[in-house]
């Protein structure tokens, strides 16, 4: 007898669901800007100053004032030198200002000469002649072009790169309020599970698989400003896993596994995740990714609770659902407001004779001609899929695609940072 299925949740209503579920954390902390790089701003950041803070040349050259120089040729009388880190007196009337990139505009001037279009005049000791007209504000970068006083920099909620750091260090911030980092543990299951570097290759038993999913899920977890609690293989048993995933619930902020979250007798993890609180979402209607799981554990009771993500054991699934699912959720955690990753429509250089009936994430890369190219064994244990590709194609279910096709592309670089 069969029982009739609940149709699957789709993306969108699992990662909206997920995100209600993704309260910001409460904790921030200060750390230095140098070791700001992917974390989020707690807080507004608003400059005291202007940057730059005065006018200044955008070349090494000579400041004058364009009444002066009204058609080429005039000689004017170099009356100060003003390197970048100086600062100059008025200038007079007639007279010019040897000055340099960086340096400020000395009151009076109103343009910067570029060098190679002055000459100094030999026959009048200190003159300069200036061999073009220059134009009012001709070179010279304004007082707060760049930030002006008072401000917000960065916004709280943002996450802070290169550049970013660079712009709060420009406003003379060499502390930064971040949020904390989530604290995930995370957990492979699977008996068949070996570590690299416990066995050797050419010695690996019947049935063994080395534990890639560790790797790239660390690594991933890592990227997004996570501080990750490895807790290694946990065995295909129910006790053991009851045991994994109600201490790790203790003390983290996510409770994250690989494997174990199928219809089999030896999935464990979703059966455990019941018993010790709450399963809220369970399968998917995507491919790869069917099986994802969220949940609760509960520490005192479901008001004190840890977040649970399961990922299919599958190595592709288990990458593209961190990515597409748990990417945003962590990003939220950490105060993001937008965690929807940018997409880009492309060609596709490939076909697809048929589409799956659920929403499918295709491995693809793009190529010289500014298509994409589909590796061309997408199963979801094939990881070489998403090593050789460099983003996913979001085909909607049931959609085929011909060559030249327009298709949504999401970059793997976007979905990992
Ligand atoms: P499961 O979801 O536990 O049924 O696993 C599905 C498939 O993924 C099986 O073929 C597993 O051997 C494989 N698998 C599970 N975990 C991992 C892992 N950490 N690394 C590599 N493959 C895995
Ligand atoms: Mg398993």
């Amino acid at each position: 007898m069969t029982t009739p299925r609940a149709p699957l949740k789709s993306l969108d209503e699992a990662l909206a669901a997920l995100l209600a579920h993704a309260q910001p954390l409460a904790g921030t902390e200060q750390v230095s800007t140098f070791d700001a790089d992917g974390r989020v701003l707690a807080q507004d950041l608003v400059s005291a100053l202007h940057v730059p803070p005065q006018d200044n040349s955008a070349m090494d050259g000579y400041a004058v004032r364009c009444a002066d120089v009204v058609e080429p040729g005039v000689v004017l009388q170099v009356t100060q030198r003003i390197p970048a880190g100086q600062h100059g007196h008025a200038l007079e009337p007639l007279s010019a200002a040897r000055i340099f990139t960086g340096a400020p505009v000395p009151p009076g001037a109103d343009a910067i000469v570029m060098q190679e279009d002055c000459e100094l005049v030999n026959e009048c000791e200190g003159g300069v002649r200036v061999n073009a007209t220059p134009q009012p504000g001709q070179w010279i970068r304004r007082a707060g072009e760049d930030v002006t006083r008072g401000a917000v920099v960065l916004a709280r909620g943002q996450r802070l790169g290169p550049a970013a750091l660079g712009m709060a260090a420009g406003i003379g911030q060499s502390q930064l309020t971040v949020v904390r980092r989530p604290r995930v543990a995370l957990f492979s299951t699977g008996d068949e599970l070996v570590m690299p570097g416990d066995v050797p290759p050419e010695q690996m038993p019947p049935g063994a698989i080395y534990n890639s999913n560790r790797f790239f899920l660390r690594a991933l977890l890592q990227r997004l400003g996570c501080e990750v609690t490895d807790y290694g293989i946990v065995p295909d048993r129910r006790e053991a896993t009851l045991q994994a995933l109600q201490g790790a619930a203790q003390n983290h902020d996510l409770v994250l596994t690989s494997g174990g979250v199928s219809v089999g007798e030896e999935d464990h993890v979703k059966p455990s995740v019941q018993q010790l609180g709450e399963l809220d979402l369970w399968q998917i209607s995507m491919k790869p990714g069917k099986p994802f799981a969220y949940g609760k554990l509960y520490r005192s009771g479901p008001q004190d609770a840890c977040h649970f993500a399961g990922l299919p054991g599958n190595p592709v699934s288990s990458y593209v659902t961190f990515m597409l699912l748990v990417r945003p959720f962590l990003l939220r955690l950490q105060g993001v407001a937008d965690v929807t990753p940018v997409r880009m429509a492309l060609p596709a250089h490939f076909e697809l004779k048929r589409g799956d009936k659920r929403r499918e994430f295709l491995r693809v890369r793009r190529n010289a001609a500014g298509g994409l190219d589909l590796f061309p064994n997408q199963s979801s244990g094939v990881l070489t899929s998403a090593a050789w590709g460099d983003g996913l194609v979001d085909n909607p279910a049931n959609t085929t695609i011909a060559k030249g096709d327009i298709v949504q592309f999401i970059s793997f670089a976007e979905l990992m940072g």
